[in-house]
C-alpha cells in the first residue's frame, strides 16, 4: 500500500498517511487545523524491506 508523509504547510503538522487517508485530507483538509492542503504537501515514502 502506498504511504505519503504529509506535511501541513500551515500548522506544520507532520502526519503519516495512507492512499485513502491522503484523498480524505486533500478533500476536507488538514486533520488538526482544517486548512486546505494540495498534493504538493505529500510526499511518497518508499517502501523499506
Ligand atoms: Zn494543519
Amino acid at each position: 500500500m502506498s504511504r505519503y508523509e504529509f506535511t501541513c504547510p500551515e500548522c506544520g503538522q507532520e502526519i503519516e498517511v495512507n492512499e485513502s487517508m491522503r484523498e480524505a485530507t486533500l478533500s476536507h483538509g488538514c486533520p488538526v487545523c482544517s486548512a486546505s492542503v494540495g498534493s504538493s504537501d505529500f510526499v511518497a515514502e518508499q517502501e523499506t524491506n
